[in-house]
């Protein structure tokens, strides 16, 4: 339900009046526009602040420039400075209509207009299409104040026609609803399924930033159920699953159903906070089961190296989106760790901390426990029977905590001897030879065959 106007009218941010006012007293006219207005409406936490103005980009970096107000030209094709009050910016844009789209991805041309309505017009959706004024109040000409007491994500004016001129509203509708928590208009979601194609035409990293953000809502399981259409054009990886029948007695569900399943279940089980990784992880745990798919002579269906392959399809697949390095090299591991047989074990958790830090150095127990999360998620979206093992992996998280709280040896570092000790006692040069010879010490030392004591570990290197 939409907040009343008295509330949004004392939410207007200082910083951000001062630009509205400082535009006006100069003889022009600004409002407050888009996702501000739509949070701030729903009650939801605070937004950075636009402004649509009737002045031409250089008029009112001229006029903010003389009120002392830092102004950088941060969009200027596009009619948008960003001025910065108090170390917080503030976009301001001059009202404009995109002329025509003739790639489905860039204006041809951006034509500033002198009516703020007919900037509402070129926004995506009705609750985005909203501008508002301390003292003129609400400008909402498309419903988007409607829109958000009903819960919808609908497209101003045609949807066909919206998600033509650019594809890319097509993904931004689906993270919004996800957001939001939102439904899809039918008129919108008709055009949504029917525009999605489009998406083949837009740069893979928009597409990338994106699904990231859907995936980061929390909501992904959402966007499996509903706009699977979408999904599958912005990740063909993904289209395979749909209705793959796993002919496996663990397996209740065809993989996508498994899968978003699975991506629900990591919010339970984190309380809506999964991370980053995680949230990633389980979408892609299960990405390479249709190609790894065989058949036995009784007609079961396996599933060889899917985690191996998978791991790597998901990275080749998070490159090619741009994502960050940072998310694909945990993302990775976790998708090629998710069937590892972990147990309560201070060995067990020893190893896999151990392959966790290999792969992300510095980042292992927050992964380890986000591996447990994502087995848990993943025993409870199979069948009944096997959904138990969720209960074991509660003694498996206590391990794991009790380990580190023990100060597990797990990393090269944590060794009680080092590079210097393996050249002086074993007489070998410096060289890529004695990282081998630690890790070999410290694979000893995880499994329990050695004691992370000094003396043992150079009597261990003698022989
Ligand atoms: P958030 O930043 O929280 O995701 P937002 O509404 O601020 O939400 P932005 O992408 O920052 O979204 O865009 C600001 C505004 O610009 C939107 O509210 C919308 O009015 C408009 N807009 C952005 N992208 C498009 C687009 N592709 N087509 C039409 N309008 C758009
Ligand atoms: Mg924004």
């Amino acid at each position: 339900m939409a907040r009343a106007l008295r509330d949004v009218a004392y939410g207007v941010p200082d910083y951000a009046l001062s630009v509205l006012r400082a535009l006006e007293a100069a003889g022009f006219e600004a409002w407050v526009v888009g996702g501000w207005v739509r949070d701030a409406l729903l009650g939801a936490p605070c937004h950075d602040v636009d402004i649509t103005t009737s002045a031409h980009w250089r008029d009112a970096e001229r006029v903010l420039d003389s009120c002392g107000i830092a102004v950088r030209e941060t969009g200027t094709a596009h009619g948008t400075v960003t001025a910065i009050v108090g170390g917080k910016p503030v976009e301001v844009t001059t009202y404009r209509v995109e002329s025509s789209y003739t790639d489905h991805r860039h204006p041809d041309d951006v034509v500033f207009v002198d009516d703020v309505r007919e900037d509402l017009k070129r926004r995506d959706f009705t609750i985005n299409a909203m501008a508002y004024h301390p003292e003129r109040g609400l400008l909402d000409p498309h419903g988007g104040r409607d829109d958000l007491d009903l819960g919808l994500i609908r497209a101003v004016g045609d949807p066909r026609l919206r998600f033509s001129e650019d594809a890319l509203r097509v993904l931004r509708a689906v993270r919004f609803a996800c957001r939001l928590g939102f439904d899809v208009e039918p008129r919108t979601q008709e055009a949504l399924a029917r525009c999605a194609d489009g998406l083949e035409d837009i740069a893979n990293e928009r597409i990338g930033q994106e699904l990231d953000g859907i995936v980061c809502t929390g909501a992904v399981a959402w966007a499996l159920a509903h706009e699977m259409p979408v999904l599958g054009v912005a990740v063909p990886e993904l289209k395979p699953l749909v209705a793959f029948d796993q002919r496996s007695p663990y397996h209740a569900y065809d993989v996508l159903e498994h899968t978003m399943r699975v991506c629900r279940a990591v919010e339970e089980f984190t309380g809506g906070n999964a991370s980053r990784e995680l949230r990633w992880a389980a979408l892609m745990h299960d990405v390479a089961k249709p190609i790894t798919f065989t058949q036995d002579e009784t007609g079961r269906g396996h599933f060889f190296d899917h985690p191996k392959v998978g791991a790597r399809v998901c990275e080749l697949l998070m490159r090619r989106l741009a994502l960050p390095h940072d998310l694909i090299i945990p993302v990775r591991s976790l998708v090629r760790l998710h069937d590892h047989v972990v147990s309560p074990t201070s060995r067990s958790m020893r190893r896999t901390l151990m392959k966790f830090d290999k792969a992300c150095p510095g980042r292992a127990p927050r992964l380890a426990f986000d591996l447990l999360d994502l087995k848990r998620a993943d025993a409870v979206s199979k069948v009944d029977w096997v959904a138990g093992y969720a209960i074991e992996l509660d003694g498996i998280e206590l391990a794991l905590r009790r380990e580190l709280e023990r100060g597990a040896t797990y990393r090269m570092g944590d060794l009680a001897v080092n590079g210097s000790d393996v050249i002086s006692v074993t007489g070998i040069k410096p060289g890529p030879g004695v990282g081998l010879i630690l890790q070999g010490l410290l694979s000893a030392v995880v499994n329990g065959d050695l004691p992370n004591e000094r003396e043992e570990l150079l009597r261990s290197l003698q022989i």
